[in-house]
C-alpha cells in the first residue's frame, strides 16, 4: 500500500541490455494482464551470473487502473518557520551544502562559508593544473564549490544504513538540478563529473533562491566564543557574526582542524582502513565479469571484493573507477621533485 492509501503491486522483471520503454511497458501489460496502469523503477541492476546471459534485473512498483499516477518518494518533510537565528556553514562539500539547505529550507538564515572558488572557476584552475601544472589553493580537487566529490565522478555511495529519507532527498535534490533521473534506481548510481559541474552550480542557485547565502574563497580562520557559545567568526575577509557554526570542512583541511584543537573543540578517534591502488585493463574485468570483452549498451564492468582474513580483520576493495585517471588530490602545492617522485 502507497503513503497515500493507493494499493501498490511489486514486480520483478528482466530485460535485454538494450531494451526500450516500449518493451518495458509491454512487459508490465502482460504481467499485471492490463495496459491501464502506472508504474515507477525501484531497483535496476545488472545481473550477469550466467555468462551466455547478461541482462537487467528490474524491480518495478505498478498501480494498476491508473495511468498517470505521482509515486511520491519517502523524503524528509522540512517544516518551515522563521527562526531568527544566523548559522554559518564551513565547507560547500556534500556534508555542508546539504546542512546548509535544509536549515535554510526550516528557517534558518544560513551563510555557506568556501575557501575555495565557484566551480565554473574550479573547472577552468583544474584544467589549468592537469595541462600546465599551475596550482591554485582556492582551486583544487579537494577546494572549492561542491566539495572533493565534484571532479571524482560523483559515484553516490553511501554505507550508512537506515538514513533512506535522507538518502532521498540528497537524490531528489540532485535530479531536480539536473542529474539523469536514473540515479534514483540503479544499484551503482553515479553523477558524472561533467553533469556534476551543472548539478552543483544548479543547486547553488536553488539554495540562494530560498534566502541562502554563500561566499566563495573565504576561509575561516578564527573562532569567538563568549561563555560556550559561538558569537562570531573570523574569515580572511572579514567577521561574521552568528549563533551557530556548523563546520564540513572535508578531509583535508588541516589548518581548520588545528584551529577547532586550539578552540578546545573534542575529537573523536575513527577507525581507519589502509590501502592501494591496483589497475587492470578495463577488458580483463570486463572479460570476467561479462565473459565479453565489451556489450554494446554497458559502459564498464565492475567488482567488489570483501575477505576475512585469519586475524580477523576484514580486506575489501573499497572505490572502483572504471576508466578513472590518477590525479594529485592533495589540496597543497608540492614542489616539482616531489611531484615527479609522485607520479612514478
Ligand atoms: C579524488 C577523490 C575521489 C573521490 N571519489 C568519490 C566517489 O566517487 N564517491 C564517493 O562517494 N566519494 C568519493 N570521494 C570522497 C568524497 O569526495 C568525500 O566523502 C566527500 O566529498 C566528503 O564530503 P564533505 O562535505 O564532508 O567534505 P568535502 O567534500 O571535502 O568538502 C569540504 C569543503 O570545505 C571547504 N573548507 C575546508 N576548510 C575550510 C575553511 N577553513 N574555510 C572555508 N571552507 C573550508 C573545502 O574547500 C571543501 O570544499 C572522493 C574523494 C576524492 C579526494
Amino acid at each position: 500500500m502507497g503513503t497515500d492509501g493507493v494499493k501498490i503491486k511489486t514486480i520483478e522483471i528482466r530485460l535485454p541490455i538494450e531494451y526500450t520503454k516500449a518493451e518495458l511497458e509491454h512487459k508490465i501489460a502482460r504481467i499485471v494482464g492490463s495496459n491501464l496502469f502506472s508504474y515507477d523503477i525501484v531497483l535496476k541492476s545488472l545481473d550477469a551470473r550466467n555468462k551466455r546471459d547478461v541482462h537487467w534485473k528490474i524491480r518495478i512498483n505498478v498501480i494498476e487502473g491508473e495511468s498517470k499516477h505521482n509515486f511520491k518518494s519517502n523524503t524528509l518533510e522540512i517544516p518551515y518557520r522563521k527562526r531568527n537565528k544566523k548559522i554559518c556553514v564551513i565547507g560547500s562539500g556534500p556534508a555542508g551544502f546539504f546542512a546548509a539547505y535544509v536549515l535554510q529550507k526550516a528557517g534558518y538564515e544560513t551563510i555557506i562559508i568556501e575557501r575555495g572558488c565557484e566551480v565554473a572557476k574550479r573547472s577552468r584552475q583544474i584544467s589549468n593544473f592537469e595541462q600546465k601544472g599551475e596550482f591554485s589553493e582556492s582551486a583544487n580537487y579537494a577546494f572549492g564549490e561542491g566539495g572533493a566529490g565534484t571532479f571524482s565522478d560523483g559515484k553516490l555511495t553511501s554505507r550508512t544504513k537506515n538514513i533512506d529519507k535522507e538518502k532521498n532527498f540528497i537524490i531528489e535534490s540532485y535530479i531536480e538540478a539536473g542529474a539523469p533521473e536514473e540515479i534514483r534506481y540503479l544499484s551503482h548510481p553515479h553523477i558524472g563529473t561533467n553533469n556534476l559541474i551543472k548539478v552543483v552550480r544548479n543547486l547553488r542557485d536553488r539554495f540562494e533562491a530560498i534566502g541562502g547565502k554563500i561566499l566563495f574563497e573565504t576561509t575561516l580562520i578564527n573562532i569567538k566564543i563568549n561563555d560556550r557559545s559561538v558569537v562570531a567568526i573570523e574569515t580572511d575577509k572579514g567577521k561574521i557574526e552568528c549563533e551557530y557554526l556548523l563546520v564540513a570542512s572535508g578531509h583535508s583541511a588541516y589548518d581548520t582542524y588545528r584551529l577547532l584543537l586550539s578552540k578546545g573543540v573534542k575529537f573523536q578517534n575513527k577507525a581507519f582502513a589502509i590501502g592501494s591502488r591496483v589497475e587492470h585493463l578495463q577488458e580483463v574485468i570486463n572479460l570476467s565479469q561479462w565473459g565479453k570483452r565489451k556489450i554494446k549498451g554497458l559502459k564498464a564492468a565492475e567488482y567488489k571484493l570483501t575477505y576475512k582474513a585469519k586475524n580477523a580483520l576484514p580486506v575489501y576493495s573499497f572505490c572502483m573507477c572504471p576508466g578513472g585517471k590518477v590525479v594529485q588530490a592533495v589540496p597543497e602545492k608540492i614542489e616539482h621533485s616531489q611531484r615527479n617522485e609522485l607520479l612514478q
